[in-house]
């Protein structure tokens, strides 16, 4: 197809319309559920601007891109809302067509308004595809769209021209780590100490990490170990017209993604405490009884009719909320579930204790010390204590240099017989790998 013939074809396209969307799901290992759909554009099938990356690249040229970019969210938010998908909605954005003198702004709000999708519910992933020169009329329309509402997530982290400082700058909600990183991550330490760090930045600004591209079994578990929460990839679902609903049909078994570094540790099982928990239709009325009967008593998990977690009661907000005015009139009769808090850490009991101290860091400083909601296998099983996690990580730390090697650092004979035994112990087959380094004396100077 030759440019003129690219053009007439983007002409076409621009006036009818002829664009559809399609939905990859974002999936949260730890809450073994859908966080929510990225929207991706295709043009007429059968044709070469069926892939977006050629459609956005002659649009570019045209210079409509705004066209574009408004069309094709106009048909992501109308498809989202017809399949009736629940979760947020993440929708590409290029910043140059921001940028775009005929760039209409609200427009955007308007459209969502229409499908009745909410701005909260919707992270603008900003792509980076050109170097940008002009950081403030960015950091300005990216502001104006979180004061609307909007959540933000740098998409394509690394593979940009300015990624660190536009995620520095702009302080995003989610950062989506490029497909580069994770293309064999498994087998290349660098990428893994990229990642790494990525997660350590991520925690210190607030961010939310979502790795996209994962293609392989072997990615995906690596990501899970190093307690990386939210993912994406062919692995996991490619991106469909009408995506899966629950996160249950495509992520893998809970004891393949069992982790292999929680194995010095016994899971999340000596920080349990099976504390009772409270259904959703409880009155607020019945709660307060029993944080009046037990002065201990900090925290209840709310359950639906499945023994699934659906929220959280914490003491100290719950008084906080029965002290506005009128608060206890209105609400001493209802539901839990209208006071209740959707913003709670539930981890699932095969979890390691390292990434559950990853993701409990990774959220807001004031919610650091809450209790959090342990599952197995999706039911509520008891709450953990952010205290006990630390305790529990400081002993085993301690317990490893106690018993280092004082030479070498690596881990001595206690250590060793401990993880044979286990490996004896269980029913699956392991390697044992020995290696005797001789005439160590050289090396050792
Ligand atoms: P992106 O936003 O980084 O989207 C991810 C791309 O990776 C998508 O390609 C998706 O189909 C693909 N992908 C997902 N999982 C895997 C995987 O496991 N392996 C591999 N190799 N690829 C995977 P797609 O749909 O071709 O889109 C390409 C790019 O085009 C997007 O990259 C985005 O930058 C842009 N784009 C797509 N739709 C829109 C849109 O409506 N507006 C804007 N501004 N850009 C869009
Ligand atoms: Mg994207
Ligand atoms: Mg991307």
């Amino acid at each position: 197809m030759t440019v003129t013939e690219q053009l007439s074809a983007l002409d076409n396209i621009l006036a009818h319309g002829d664009l559809h969307s399609v939905f990859q799901p974002i999936v949260s290992l730890s809450q073994r559920s859908i966080l929510g759909y990225e929207a991706l554009t295709r043009g007429p099938s059968n044709s070469p601007l069926h892939s977006p990356i050629n459609l956005f690249a002659i649009a570019r040229q045209a210079g409509r891109l705004s066209e574009l970019e408004l069309a094709c969210r106009e048909s992501a938010c109308k498809r989202f809302n017809q399949l009736g998908l629940s979760g947020k909605l993440f929708l590409n954005i290029s910043p140059d067509s921001l940028m775009e003198p005929d760039h209409k702004p609200g427009c955007t709000l308007k459209m969502l308004q229409t499908h009745g999708i909410a701005p909260s519910n919707v992270v603008i992933e900003l792509t980076e595809h050109s170097p940008t020169h002009d950081f403030q009329l960015l950091d300005t329309a990216l502001h104006h769209y979180r004061a609307m509402g909007f959540n933000i997530a740098l998409d394509d982290l690394g593979a940009g021209y300015s990624s660190l400082r536009l995620w520095s700058e702009l302080r995003p909600d989610f950062v989506k780590i490029d497909r580069h990183f994770i293309d064999g991550i498994h087998l290349d330490p660098v990428k893994r100490e990229f990642v790494g760090s990525i997660l350590k930045m991520a925690s210190a600004s607030h961010a939310e990490v979502i790795a996209e591209g994962i293609e392989l079994g072997e990615e995906f578990d690596v990501l899970a170990n190093m307690g990386v929460d939210l993912l994406q990839g062919y692995y996991i679902c490619r991106p469909q017209d009408q995506p899966p609903r629950d996160a249950g049909t495509i992520l893998p078994r809970e004891d393949s993604t069992a982790d292999h570094a929680s194995e010095a540790s016994g899971g999340l099982q000596e920080l349990l405490h099976p504390q009772k928990a409270i259904r959703q239709h409880t009155t607020t009325c019945q709660v307060l009884d029993a944080f009046r009967a037990d002065s201990t008593l900090n925290t209840l998990a709310v359950l639906d009719d499945q023994d699934q977690p659906i929220g959280i009661v914490h003491r100290h907000s719950l008084s906080e909320a029965l002290l506005k005015p009128f608060a206890a009139e209105i609400f001493t009769r209802k539901p839990i579930s209208r006071l209740m808090s959707e913003d709670y850490l539930r981890v699932e009991m095969s979890q390691s204790l390292q990434q559950v101290s990853r993701l409990l860091t990774s959220r807001a400083r004031q919610r650091i010390e809450e209790d959090f909601i342990i599952t197995q296998n999706g039911r509520y099983a008891g709450l953990g204590r952010a205290m006990d996690l630390l305790k529990l990580i400081t002993d085993e730390k301690i317990q490893q240099a106690r018993y280092a090697n004082p030479l070498t650092q690596l881990p001595g004979n206690v250590p060793i017989q401990k993880r044979l035994s286990k490996a004896l112990s269980e029913p699956r087959e392991a390697l044992i790998c020995y290696v005797d380094i001789d005439h160590f004396k050289p090396f050792n100077e």
